[in-house]
């Protein structure tokens, strides 16, 4: 078969068929001649591989000869595609310095270009003609390989066990491809566990490369199997450490990078935040038809990854010691990271219903995000959706699209104080979005999972029961500063207090001291600063939350100065 015929086999089952050509562009003389002052030639020989997955990567631009690409599968290999002179290698995890998730062999002997990460990162930065053509066939390849499914990373869950839910959203976010497999849908999957000796009660199990058997295991454990993160040096004092990639820690990341400071990002989760588990924000300048917080999220990350800021993904911030300069900040993983400033862009955690067993259905029931994949578990089924916000009106909009019915549940009188016009005239427009006011969550029930579901509705209080198995909590979020380790001013909610908003009597308490007040995004300890929701007084809104990230930095100069 031709590498062209490959292409085109690959892509056609996904969305991105007919991108063929930018997904695998043709670099001309000129371009391959420029790139030459960037890499090193290398002698290849037909069967060598390159590349395994896992492996961080370097490109290769092909001078003569060729190199295959093939994704490993449980039952064999998939050809990706042939790389023919003229033609190079690598997706989005080479520019970040992590694992790839392909493998590359050489198919006919002849020779390569070999481009370091931190010289492509120079290209990319300096190139502006090939940083387009290596960013949009970077993304693309990364799409089509989590569209078509083609990965040798097996999740085995079901859609009743809360680890498959969390397991699923951490590679979803994270752009990993994977296969998912469900033992509840899949008869085949029995036989998969059989294989690699594990039992039901074991799921979710991930299998990583064939071999590897990984039993419900930590969003760290995997990010550390499939090389998710680079080592991270110690002893390394930064400009600037970020914590949390939501929006505003990534538009921290990509402006302090950019403007060439040493930034490391730590995020406990995925990228994205609370954004990424949205699945359309309609209100960010610039996508008049609307972007899920998933695309926004990923464009952001490779983002940060082209400018060189460093990212590190289920990484979790544990204590913040501010006594003494450079700040030090505790891993729950027992790194010690230290940094001369500290941005907190820890956002916020979602509230949860205040029932005694609410926390047993929590993935298996209950849901804090309303994306594709929590919406694939639903089918066309009744599904409920608490919250009078933003949010909770685009979950039931969403929602309404697939589900049979959708109820909204909102404590209140109505939604006029507290969700966007725009939404409230598209539930009102949507027949099977039922609007419940001044009602309220009083019982769950289920084994497993949840199966039902009673609320009462004021004034008469009168309850019911229904037989809803999926329900979507959107009302409001909480700080996430207990990290923090009181060292830095909080308001009686837990929302850090910056600038302007920090009382003489907490500026003293922290020994201010500086000669100066403190920065718009500045906290009561001079170098440490807040941004986006986790900030008194914040926007919460995505747009605010990046303009917050950005603006930050020019802060952080000035402090980095004195
Ligand atoms: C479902 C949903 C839909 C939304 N839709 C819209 C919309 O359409 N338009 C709009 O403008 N806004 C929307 N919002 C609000 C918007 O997403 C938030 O205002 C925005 O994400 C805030 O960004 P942030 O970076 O400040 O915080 P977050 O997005 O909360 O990100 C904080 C990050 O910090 C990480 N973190 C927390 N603690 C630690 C720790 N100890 N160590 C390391 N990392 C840590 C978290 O995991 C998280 O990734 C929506 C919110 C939700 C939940």
């Amino acid at each position: 078969m031709s590498p062209e015929a490959n292409i085109e086999g690959s892509a056609a089952q996904s969305p991105y068929a007919g991108r063929g050509a930018q997904m695998f562009p043709q670099l001309n003389a000129v371009q391959v001649a420029r790139l030459s002052a960037h890499g090193r030639k290398l002698a290849i020989k037909k069967g060598d591989v390159l590349v395994e997955p896992g492996d961080r990567g370097r490109m290769f631009v092909v001078l003569s000869g060729s190199i295959e690409v093939v994704q490993p599968t449980v039952s064999g290999e998939t050809l990706v595609t042939v790389h023919t002179p003229g033609r190079f290698s690598g997706d989005v995890g080479t520019l970040g310095g992590i694992g790839g998730v392909v493998r590359l062999r050489v198919r006919e002997d002849g020779e390569v270009l070999a481009i370091e990460e931190a010289q492509l990162r120079t290209i990319v930065q300096t190139d502006a003609e090939l940083s387009e053509l290596f960013m949009r066939a970077f993304i693309l390849r990364r799409v089509n390989l989590i569209t078509t499914q083609s990965s040798d990373v097996i999740l085995l869950g079901s859609t009743r066990s809360a680890g498959t839910l969390r397991l699923q959203q951490f590679l979803t976010r994270n752009t990993y491809p994977f296969v998912n497999l469900d033992v509840d849908a899949d008869p085949s999957v029995r036989e998969l566990l059989e294989r690699f000796h594990v039992k039901l009660e074991d799921i979710p199990v991930v299998v990583c490369r064939g071999s590897l058997v990984l039993k419900n295991p930590s969003n760290e454990e995997v990010a550390s199997y499939l090389g998710m993160n680079q080592p991270i040096d110690d002893e390394r004092i930064r400009d600037v450490i970020v914590v949390g990639a939501g929006p505003a820690g990534l538009a921290a990341g990509v402006y302090a990078a950019s403007e060439g400071l040493d930034a490391l990002v730590l995020e406990t989760g995925t990228p994205g935040g609370q954004a990424g588990s949205s699945s359309k924000i309609e209100n960010y300048l610039g996508f008049p038809t609307g972007i899920s917080g998933l695309a926004l999220a990923s464009r952001a990350l490779l983002q940060a990854q082209k400018f060189g800021a460093e990212i590190r993904t289920a990484y979790s911030a544990l204590r913040l010691n501010c006594d003494a300069r450079p700040y030090a900040i505790e891993m729950a993983n027992g790194h010690l990271v230290r940094g001369r400033t500290v941005i907190i862009a820890t956002g916020a955690d979602y509230r949860q219903l205040d029932l005694k067993n609410a926390p047993r259905f929590l993935g298996t029931g209950i849901y804090y995000a309303a994306t594709a994949t929590e919406a694939r578990r639903c089918g066309n089924l009744e599904v409920i959706v608490v919250g009078g916000g933003n949010s909770a009106g685009q979950a039931a909009i969403f929602l309404a699209g697939s589900c049979r019915m959708v109820h909204l549940l909102v404590r209140s009188q109505g939604l006029a104080d507290s969700m966007s016009q725009y939404l409230i005239r598209r539930i009102e427009d949507t027949p099977n979005i039922a609007l419940r006011v001044r009602t309220e969550i009083t019982a769950l029930d289920g084994q497993e999972q949840l199966a039902r579901v009673t609320w009462r509705s004021a004034p008469d209080n009168v309850s019911e029961t229904r037989e809803i198995g999926h329900v979507f909590l959107m009302t409001g979020a909480q700080p996430c500063t207990q990290w923090l380790n009181s060292c830095i001013a909080l308001n009686e909610k837990g929302f850090v207090r910056t600038g302007s908003d920090l009382r003489s009597e907490e500026l003293s308490a922290a020994q201010w001291r500086n000669g100066r007040q403190p920065q718009f995004f500045e906290g009561s300890v001079p170098g440490i600063f807040a941004v986006g929701d986790v900030r008194y007084c914040s926007v919460k809104r995505v747009a605010a939350a990046v303009g917050e990230g950005s603006a930050c930095i020019q802060q952080v100069h000035r402090v980095l100065h004195e």
